[in-house]
C-alpha cells in the first residue's frame, strides 16, 4: 500500500508540473488540477481555497461539490472545518465531519453528503496561501500515508501559486499572493516619504521547480549541498572567536542542525514523494517556521531561527541564489531587510530613497545610519520581508510609519501628493535658509545640526545650520569592525572640521554603552544598560579610549579653535575628572610640540536630572552646557526610550518637564553659562517654540529639522507663547501642547 501510494503520489506530483508548461488559464489549470488529485489519491472531492484577503477564503475549484459554489463559496478565517484549517495552519482529519466541532454547512456545495474531510494548509516558508481538501462518502479517518502524500501535493500548490499558475482570472483569490496590495504599519524611525521599488537586502529563494524529475538525482543534490553546508558551518566554528562563550554556543546549535538525522531523513522522505531537494528543503522550514509562531519560550524560538537561518543557506547553495546573484537594483531602491548593521547601510549610501526593517529599533544603529543620510525609514514593519518581492513598487511614510506595498492606483495618486507638498514645503524653507531664526519679538535662536558621519557635512551648506551642535563620535566606533586608529580618527576630525569651515563643531566624547555597543568591546551583561556603564563613566574607568580620542582631537584642530564635550555626566567630580584628562592631553601635546588650539572650549552633556541639581561652582566653571533631551526624559520620566511601549507615553511638553528644564535656563543665565538643547525634540517644531519660550537660545537638531523649526520660528511671538504655557501651568494642565497647537492654529486664521 505505501508503494503504491508513493508512486501514485510521484505520477501525480509529475501530472500537476505538467499542468504548468500547458498553456492554460488559470481557472482551467485549477479545475485539472482537483480533478488530478480526486483521481489520484481516489477520493470523490477534490476542493482549492485561496486567501481572497487576510480574512477570507474563497473555493477557487472543486472536483465533486457543485461547480455553481466556485467563487461563490466563502468563510472567514476560523470559520467551519476549511476556515479552522486557514487559521490555525493545522490539518484536520476525520471521519464524521458534520457532527465535528466548528463544520458550517454550505448548502450551495452540496457536501453534506461526503462525510470524511481531511483538509491540509497550502504553506510556503510558513504563510498560509489557501486549503486544500478531500472528502468522501464513506465515513473514514485518512491514513498517515494518504495525509502526507497530500501535504506534499499542498506543497507543491504553494510553489505554483507562489510563481502565479493561477492567475488570470478576475478574482481576487486568485491573484497571486505577491500581486495584492498590502499595507502594513511599523513605527516611525526617521521621517520623510518616499516612493520606489523594493530592494531586498536577503533576496528570497525562487523554487522554480518543485517536482523532482528524478528523486535520486535530487537525493545526491541534496546530500551534497547538506555536506557544503556542514563544512562551512564547520569553518565557522573554527573562525569564531575562542573565549566568546554565547557566539560559540550558538554555533554549536548551528552545528548540531546541519547533522541532525531526522532533518535529513524528512527531506529525503519528501525526495521520495517526488519533490525536488529545494522543496523538500522548503517544506522543512515552512513546518519549522509554522512551529516557531506557537512557541512561547525564547530559548526554543532562538532554535527555530537557527533552523530557519540553516535552511535559507542550503536553498542558496542548491539554488546559487543569494545576495550576490548579479541583479540589478532597481530605479529608487528602497531597501527591505530584517534586520541590518550601520556598516551595511553605510555601503548602500544615498542610493536608497527609504528603508523598511521588519526588527530594528528606533535608537538601533541602523536607524541612526538612516537618520544622517536622511532617508524616510520605518521599524517594526511586520512581514514586511515575507510580502515584499525584488522591484514591487512600494511606498514608505515615516510620518506614521506606514508602508503600502504594490499600493492601488488612489493610493498612490493620494501619496504622490504628499510628497509634492513636502517638495512644496522644501522650497519655502530653502528661501529661508540664509536668514535668521529671528522671532517677531526679535530674539534670534541659533540653529545648530547634529551630525556624526562625514555623509552629514554637506548638509551642513544645505540646511542653514549654523555650526554642528552635537557631532557624536561613537558613530565612527560603530561603523567599523575593529578599533579605530589614533591617526585614522584625527585624519577624519580634521576633515570635519574642513568640511566645516570655521563653523564650531561641537565634538561629543565617546558615548558608549547602553544602546550603543561596539562590536569589537567585549559585551556587558548589565542588568538595566541605560542605568549602567556608559559614556563618561566608560572613558573615566578606561582612559586609554578617551585620552587618544583627545589627543586625536587636538592633532585635528592642528591650532584650529575645538570644542569638545563629555557625554552623560551625572556629577560634579566626574566633570572635573573628565576636564583633567583634557588639560593633560594638551600638556602632553605641547611637550611633545605639536601646535595646540589657543580657543579650547569644554562643555558637558546634561543627560541625568542629578547634574541640574549640581553646586553653583559646578556651573560656573562648566564653559557650555547642552541638554541630550533623550536621555534626560527618560530619566525624568523613568521611561525607557527604546521602549516602544512607554517611549510615548509622557509628552515633553507635560508641565513637569517644562518646569525642570525652565530651571535649568534659570541657573545656567544666573551663572552665565552657555547652555543649548541638542535632543530630538529639538528639532520638532512645537517643542522648539516652547524650548525658545522658557529661554533656549541655541537649538541643535538633525539637519532635515532646521527649515521647518526655522520657518515656525519667524513666524512666532515667543512672549505669547510664554503667555500661553503660563497660563496651562496656572490651570493645572498636564501638557502645554493642545493650548500651543490652539495658538498656531489662531497664527494660520490670522
Ligand atoms: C540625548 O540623549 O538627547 C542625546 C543627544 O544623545 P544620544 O541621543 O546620542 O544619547
Ligand atoms: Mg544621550
Amino acid at each position: 500500500m505505501p508503494d503504491r501510494i508513493e508512486s501514485n503520489s510521484r505520477k501525480l506530483l509529475r501530472r500537476l508540473r505538467d499542468t504548468m508548461a500547458e498553456d492554460r488559464a488559470g481557472q482551467a489549470r485549477l479545475d485539472l488540477i482537483t480533478h488530478l488529485i480526486a483521481d489520484s489519491i481516489g477520493t470523490e472531492v477534490c476542493s482549492i481555497y485561496l486567501f481572497r484577503d487576510a480574512e477570507t477564503l474563497e473555493l477557487c475549484a472543486t472536483e465533486g461539490l457543485k461547480k455553481e459554489a466556485v467563487h461563490q463559496t466563502r468563510m472567514k478565517l476560523g470559520e467551519g472545518l476549511v476556515g479552522r484549517v486557514g487559521r490555525t495552519g493545522q490539518i484536520v482529519n476525520t471521519a464524521d465531519a458534520p457532527s465535528t466541532k466548528g463544520f458550517r454547512y454550505m448548502p450551495e456545495t452540496g457536501e453534506e453528503i461526503y462525510s470524511s474531510f481531511l483538509g491540509v494548509p497550502v504553506q510556503r516558508l510558513g504563510e498560509t496561501l489557501g486549503v486544500l481538501v478531500v472528502q468522501s462518502k464513506e465515513a473514514r479517518e485518512y491514513s498517515g500515508d494518504e495525509v502526507y502524500a497530500l501535504e506534499v501535493v499542498a506543497m507543491v500548490l504553494a510553489e505554483m501559486t507562489e510563481l502565479g499558475a493561477f492567475v488570470g482570472d478576475n478574482s481576487a483569490a486568485m491573484t497571486a499572493r505577491h500581486k495584492q496590495p498590502v499595507l502594513i504599519r511599523g513605527t516611525c524611525g526617521q521621517e520623510g516619504a518616499a516612493t520606489g521599488h523594493v530592494w531586498l537586502h536577503e533576496p528570497r529563494v525562487v523554487v522554480t521547480n518543485p517536482v523532482a524529475d528524478d528523486p535520486e538525482k535530487e537525493l545526491v543534490r541534496l546530500g551534497e549541498a547538506v555536506e557544503k553546508l556542514r563544512v562551512s558551518v564547520d569553518q565557522m566554528l573554527e573562525g569564531a572567536q575562542m573565549g566568546d562563550a554565547e557566539q560559540l554556543e550558538v554555533l554549536e546549535a548551528y552545528r548540531m542542525f546541519a547533522n541532525s538525522k531526522g532533518w535529513m531523513r524528512r527531506m529525503e522522505e519528501d525526495i521520495g514523494r517526488g519533490l525536488s531537494a529545494e522543496a523538500a528543503v522548503e517544506k522543512e522550514q515552512s513546518a519549522a517556521r509554522a512551529r516557531m509562531s506557537q512557541v512561547t519560550d525564547a530559548y526554543l524560538r532562538d532554535r527555530l531561527h537557527d533552523l530557519d537561518d540553516l535552511s535559507n543557506r542550503l536553498l542558496r547553495i542548491l539554488t546559487g541564489q543569494g545576495r550576490d546573484t548579479g541583479a540589478e537594483m532597481p530605479p529608487d531602491p528602497i531597501l527591505i531587510a530584517r534586520n541590518i548593521g550601520p556598516a551595511e547601510l553605510l555601503d548602500y549610501g544615498r542610493k536608497l530613497k527609504g528603508i523598511v526593517l521588519e526588527e530594528g529599533s528606533v535608537g538601533s544603529h541602523a536607524a541612526i545610519v538612516a537618520r544622517a543620510l536622511a532617508i524616510p525609514l520605518v521599524v517594526h514593519a511586520e512581514r514586511i520581508t515575507t510580502e515584499a518581492l525584488n522591484g514591487d513598487p512600494i511606498m514608505v511614510d515615516g510620518d506614521q510609519g506606514i508602508v503600502h506595498l504594490r499600493p492601488e492606483d488612489t493610493v498612490s495618486a493620494a501619496f504622490r501628493d504628499k510628497i509634492a507638498m513636502q517638495a512644496e514645503a522644501q522650497k519655502r524653507y530653502a528661501s529661508i535658509r540664509d536668514v535668521p531664526a529671528t522671532t517677531l519679538c526679535g530674539e534670534t535662536i541659533a540653529l545648530h545640526m547634529n551630525a556624526g558621519l562625514m555623509a552629514d557635512l554637506p548638509s551642513l551648506e544645505g540646511s542653514g545650520a549654523e555650526g554642528v551642535g552635537l557631532f557624536r563620535t561613537e558613530l565612527q566606533f560603530l561603523v567599523r569592525n575593529q578599533m579605530p586608529r589614533r591617526s585614522e580618527l584625527s585624519a577624519l576630525y580634521s576633515r570635519v572640521l574642513d568640511a566645516a569651515k570655521g563653523r564650531r563643531v561641537v565634538f561629543r566624547t565617546l558615548d558608549i554603552g547602553s544602546d550603543k555597543v561596539l562590536p569589537y568591546m567585549k559585551p556587558n551583561d548589565e542588568p538595566n544598560p541605560a542605568l549602567g556603564w556608559r559614556a563618561i563613566r566608560v572613558g573615566l574607568d578606561k582612559p586609554g579610549i578617551l585620552r587618544m580620542q583627545l589627543q586625536a582631537l587636538l592633532r585635528a584642530a592642528n591650532g584650529r579653535p575645538l570644542t569638545v564635550m563629555f557625554p552623560f555626566v551625572a556629577e560634579y567630580s566626574e566633570y572635573r575628572a573628565a576636564r583633567d584628562e583634557m588639560d593633560k592631553a594638551i600638556e602632553r601635546e605641547r611637550i611633545l610640540g605639536h601646535k595646540v588650539p589657543e580657543v579650547i572650549e569644554v562643555g558637558a552633556m546634561l543627560e541625568t536630572p542629578s547634574l541640574a541639581f549640581a553646586p553653583r561652582a559646578f556651573f560656573e566653571e562648566v564653559q557650555f552646557l547642552s541638554i541630550g533631551g533623550n536621555d534626560l526624559k527618560q530619566f525624568f520620566f523613568a521611561a525607557d526610550r527604546e521602549n516602544e511601549r512607554v517611549r510615548r507615553r509622557y509628552d515633553t511638553l507635560n508641565t513637569s518637564f517644562m518646569n525642570f528644564l525652565e530651571g535649568i535656563v534659570g541657573i545656567s543665565t544666573a551663572t552665565d553659562t552657555s547652555l543649548s538643547f541638542c535632543g530630538e525634540d529639538a528639532g520638532r517644531p512645537i517643542e522648539a517654540i516652547c524650548l525658545a519660550a522658557i529661554g533656549f537660545r541655541m537649538l541643535s537638531m538633525r539637519p532635515a529639522s532646521v527649515g521647518p523649526v526655522k520657518h515656525m520660528l519667524r513666524r512666532v511671538d515667543l512672549r505669547a507663547v510664554r503667555a500661553v504655557i503660563d497660563a496651562e501651568r496656572r490651570k493645572g494642565s498636564e501638557t502645554v501642547r493642545p493650548a500651543v497647537m490652539a495658538y498656531l492654529a489662531g497664527l494660520e486664521q490670522a
